[in-house]
């Protein structure tokens, strides 16, 4: 099964969560679009790549809302024999001093010329495992610390047993966030020196060989967002991997009275430990940081931010990009294979739709795409949105940072904007089922479209998933995003809109500080500080002052053009996966 990826060497890509397809629960937000759409563009491009998650058979949730807005909370099982073959190996990692089995299934990522890549989906859900133990792999980002260590312990460890018990070849490690940083310490172990080979005082790692091997991308612009466990905890979970005994002779020191072990049990010292992870307590971004060679974040702007994180190491930049063919609508899709044909290989060649089109063409794809998002929301919501009222959208994790709120900071000036340039919205988005705040905007935003019933159709479509997505930036007319600067690494979704010809109105965070040129690609929400106030009415007086009349006004059709244009030819050309695949490729895993 496995005999057409295992003849060459690839890159093994870590990340807890991996939008494989929409009926495929296994991801919340960007973190998994991103893993998706890297697999995705290996395979368009022939980066030879192995995938390894979790199989999250319950799924991450499905969504519902009641008429307030309160978010009800359904599981969202899925059977993975649906989608995957059931891989002939099994695996042992030690947890809380058990062995526990980790099997694996194989679902295999289908690129635009025939290319395939192999994702390996983890799971413990196996008879030989005690009954808690066959719910590590159940559940995306549920459960309390305890579960979430065990769930790295799988994904890190399981994972690269697994990937050596299936005879692939890794040539580097790529990590999706920390959280399977634990992977480094299967590597420690794994290149540990013999003990002839120890001289006195040194380290019985070899660290320049896994640092080699290991490339981390790093999400989280804040030091609090890092997934960290106090080392008690650890030495709980991790009782057969990091030794206390060990470290009372000093650093990287050979316990002379340790039984001689084999390298899949030997033990990395506490001391060792803590100099890599973190003296307080286990942090997976510092081990990731000190144990990979090559570091990078998501947008230029985020490196930066990060830098000053993490000064004492090179963070380079590489800007995230989506999947040219996942999230371009169909008619765009005709469209394109018309004027570009050579896109979906090369999405650089759609610099030309500055052009080279007919412009009625472009008006075309998108009112096809505007329609079709209208029809679905009428089945999903029973609202029926106006074709020829422009549409403004809203949609991603909800959770407070990303300010989903800001539009409705002043709903009486909103409505009185609409009277001169009717317009309406479309929302939609998931919150944590454990962030209250973000449920609570779910609510707020839902008393919000009432108070502006009858004079703004506003509109929160449940459930938000790939296939919602898909729809949506595809067809409003603009793409709103209001992060509160510097929390929002990157965000995709405006990337996706550019695919379409949707241009952004956004703050100036992540990768619009790259994308954006005012009134080319889309317009810049220039507020100066970040209070919500000047924020707010930065966003009014631009959609009032600018965006809005591009829609009502039949002599502004040439600036409209145009800016659906830049969007495409400006964005789309540069900001998508296959570009970001190969920088990954030349600057980290050929490096
Ligand atoms: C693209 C996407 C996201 C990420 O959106 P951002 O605006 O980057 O936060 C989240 N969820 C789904 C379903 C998506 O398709």
């Amino acid at each position: 099964m496995l005999d057409e990826f295992v003849h060459e060497p690839r890159v093994a890509y870590f990340s807890m969560e991996i939008a494989l397809r929409s009926e495929i629960p296994t991801y919340s937000g960007g973190l998994g679009i991103l893993a998706g759409d890297t697999l995705r563009s290996a395979a368009d491009i022939g980066l030879p790549m192995v995938a390894v998650s979790l199989v999250a058979r319950a799924g991450y949730f499905r969504q519902t809302l009641d008429a307030e807005g309160r978010q009800i909370e359904q599981p969202a099982p899925w059977d993975p024999a649906r989608w995957a073959r059931l891989l002939n190996a099994k695996v042992a990692v030690s947890i809380e001093g058990r062995m526990v089995w980790v099997g694996a299934w194989l679902y295999i990522v289908e690129g635009q010329a025939g290319a395939r890549q192999p994702v390996v989906l983890l799971d413990t859900d196996l008879h030989d495992n005690a009954p808690a133990d066959r719910e590590i792999t159940n559940l995306l980002y549920g459960g309390d610390e305890i579960y979430r260590l065990k769930q790295e312990v799988v994904l890190g460890i399981g994972g690269v047993r697994m990937l050596h018990a299936l005879g692939f070849r890794v040539r580097q490690y790529h990590l999706n966030e920390g959280h399977s940083a634990l992977l480094t310490l299967e590597l420690m172990r794994r290149y540990a020196y013999a003990p002839h080979e120890i001289r006195p005082g040194e380290s019985l790692y070899d660290i320049p060989r896994v640092r080699e091997l290991c490339n981390f991308t790093t999400h989280t612009p804040v030091e609090a967002g890092h997934d960290q466990f106090s080392y008690e905890i650890v030495q709980r979970v991790l009782r057969d991997v990091v030794n206390a005994e060990a470290s009372r002779q000093g650093p990287g020191a050979m316990n002379p009275d340790a039984p001689p072990r084999g390298a899949d049990e030997r033990q990395i010292d506490l001391v060792t430990l803590k100099r890599l992870g973190g003296e307080d307590r286990l942090n997976m971004t510092r081990l990731a940081l000190n144990l990979s060679e090559y570091i990078n974040g998501v947008a230029v702007r985020h490196a930066e931010v990060s830098r000053r994180l993490f000064p004492e190491y090179p963070v380079h930049a590489i800007t995230n990009g989506v999947h040219p063919f996942t999230w371009t609508c169909e008619s765009f899709c005709a469209f394109y294979d018309k004027y570009v044909p050579a896109w979906r290989h090369e999405p650089e060649q759609l610099v030309r739709v500055d052009c080279c089109v007919p412009d009625e063409a472009i008006l075309e794809a998108h009112d096809l795409a505007k329609q079709a998002l209208i029809r679905k929301i009428q089945v999903l919501t029973g609202v029926n949105l106006r074709a020829d009222v422009p549409l403004l959208g809203f949609a991603r994790r909800m959770t407070a940072y990303k300010r989903p709120d800001l539009l409705f900071h002043d709903v009486e000036r909103l409505a009185a904007m609409a009277q001169r340039y009717p317009f309406q919205i479309l929302l939609a988005g998931k919150a944590h089922p454990r962030d209250a705040a973000g449920k609570r905007l779910i609510e707020e935003l839902h008393a919000h479209a009432r108070a502006l019933a009858g004079r703004i159709t506003t509109v929160y479509a449940a459930d938000y998933d790939m296939a919602l997505a898909q729809a949506m930036v595809a067809g409003v007319d603009v793409w709103l995003n209001t992060p509160l600067p510097p929390l929002e690494a990157s965000g995709t979704s405006g990337m996706k809109a550019a695919f379409n010809g949707v241009p952004s109105l956004s703050v100036l965070d992540g990768w619009w500080v790259e994308g954006c040129i005012e009134g080319i690609t889309g317009w810049a929400i220039e507020a100066n500080r970040d209070d919500t106030a000047s924020a707010a009415g930065a966003l009014y007086d631009k959609l009032e002052r600018v965006v809005l009349p591009l829609f009502s006004e039949a002599e502004k059709r040439p600036a409209r053009l145009r800016v659906m244009k830049g969007a495409i030819s400006k964005n789309a050309s540069y900001f998508n996966s296959h570009r970001m695949m190969r920088r990954y490729a030349t600057e980290a895993y050929l490096r």
